[in-house]
């Protein structure tokens, strides 16, 4: 990459809330980011209405059959984006030899394939799809670091740990980080109280505003979870060595312990604008559109130890971690058959976490051997966790 020449972009989920923050961020530096590909999944309207705005030269639908609509969107707005679809066009735009950045911005394991197709291709990749890491993290890592891809982790406490990690790379003095999590919206409530939450209340996160998957899997703590997972993965660090720590005002974004006591943090307004421009300019910092913290209003932190009996989902995902081999993959996998049916509706919020405790218990833990064997777990968790939702 010519370090003059501005940075093609390829955003995958440019529609969700990552999508609409990281949108933000390179609008305000035309000069160092252009953006090549956007992708979304069906939402044809919305991706030509971003298409209008930002002018790329490719638009990709995940599902095939939005082509003939986003062609036509496309054409009928005197727009020269060349219109795509399907998983293929998503993986040939995250490793085109025209694109220096690739954004995973897509929700779920179905943002594996683009997420390691970016990875093969060695793309500065900025890592908002926590799932494909948890679902596959070793293969991701292993094969980044085989192509030499950098990933600049931009899940926010992630991108915090990154930011106060050493900068050479050499974690040996590290004595463990410290993920933060702000409890959700039912902090503070007994389990009893949990019992006829509605998706309305769980997906209204108290400081963060984000997709309707990940709010919910805040209100569990299963967001928690896989992100302790992520953090395996992403900085080779022992389970024995992240912690968990719930700061109900999100200011303070994860923390590394060092041997000789220290303890670094990165702190700032919980808004993914900061995170993604962190991501998109480092090691440069640019302007994102968030301010500084206000002293008189930030006057206050807390920190309390998480509840693993109300929210047992934070302990489903370190035993997942502990079980290891496909493990893992079958808690995400069962986790989002449970999370979307109780966005539908089909199943209570205390039965997200009781579907995945009992696929765990069911499913036999296999070795993590391929990309095959992950995915066969995943497909086998899926099955599992429609059954129980018919069953249950
Ligand atoms: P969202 O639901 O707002 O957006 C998801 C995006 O993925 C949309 O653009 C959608 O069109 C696309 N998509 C969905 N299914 C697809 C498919 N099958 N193929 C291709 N595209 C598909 O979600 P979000 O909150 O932006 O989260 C995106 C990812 O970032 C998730 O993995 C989430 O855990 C992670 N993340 C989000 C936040 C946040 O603040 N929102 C913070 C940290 C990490
Ligand atoms: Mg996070």
């Amino acid at each position: 990459m010519n370090a003059d020449a501005p940075q093609r972009i390829a955003l995958l989920g440019a529609t969700g809330s990552i999508g609409t923050s990281a949108l933000d961020v390179i609008a305000r530096h035309p000069e160092r980011f252009v953006i090549d590909t956007l992708a979304a999944g069906s939402r044809v309207d919305a991706l030509i209405e971003l298409c209008k705005k930002f002018h790329p030269r490719f638009a990709v639908i995940a599902d095939p059959s939005g082509y003939e609509a986003l062609k036509n969107g496309l054409s009928d707005c005197g727009l020269r984006t060349q219109a795509a679809a399907g998983a293929a066009a998503l993986n040939e735009r995250a490793s085109a030899e025209d694109v220096d950045t690739v954004i995973a911005a897509i929700v779920g394991a179905a943002g594996l394939d683009s997420t390691l197709a970016a990875a093969r291709a060695g793309k500065r990749l900025l890592l908002a799809n926590k799932e494909s890491l948890v679902l596959a993290g070793e293969l991701l890592m292993q094969t980044a670091h085989a192509s030499g891809a950098t990933i600049v982790p931009v899940d926010s406490e992630h991108n915090a740990i990154f930011q106060c990690l050493p900068a050479h790379g050499d974690n040996r003095n590290v004595s463990r980080i410290i993920l933060t999590a702000s409890g959700g919206p039912f902090r503070g409530k007994r389990r009893a109280e949990l019992a006829e939450v509605t998706p309305a209340q769980a997906v209204a996160h108290p400081n963060w505003s984000m997709g309707a998957k990940i709010s919910v899997d805040s209100a569990t703590l299963m967001n928690k979870g896989l992100e302790v997972i992520e953090a395996h993965h992403l900085f080779g660090m022992a389970p024995s060595r992240i912690s968990v720590v719930v700061h109900p005002q999100s200011i303070v974004h994860s923390m590394v312990e060092y041997d000789d006591g220290s303890t670094l943090a990165q702190l700032g307004r919980p808004d993914m604008r900061t995170t993604l421009a962190v991501g998109l300019a480092w090691p440069d910092r640019v302007a994102s559109g968030v301010a500084g913290l206000d002293w008189q209003q930030h006057s206050r932190l807390d920190f309390e130890p998480p509840d693993l009996d109300t929210f047992p989902a934070l302990q489903l995902a370190f035993d997942a971690m502990a079980t290891g081999g496909t493990a893992p993959a079958m808690l995400n996998a069962l986790n989002e058959v449970a999370v979307s049916a109780f966005l539908q509706a089909q199943c209570s919020f205390l039965g997200i976490s009781a579907l995945v405790a009992a696929g765990l218990n069911t499913l036999e833990s296999e070795p993590a051997s391929s990309l095959d064997a992950l995915l066969a777990a995943d497909l086998r968790a899926r099955a599992f966790g429609a059954e129980y939702l018919r069953t249950h």
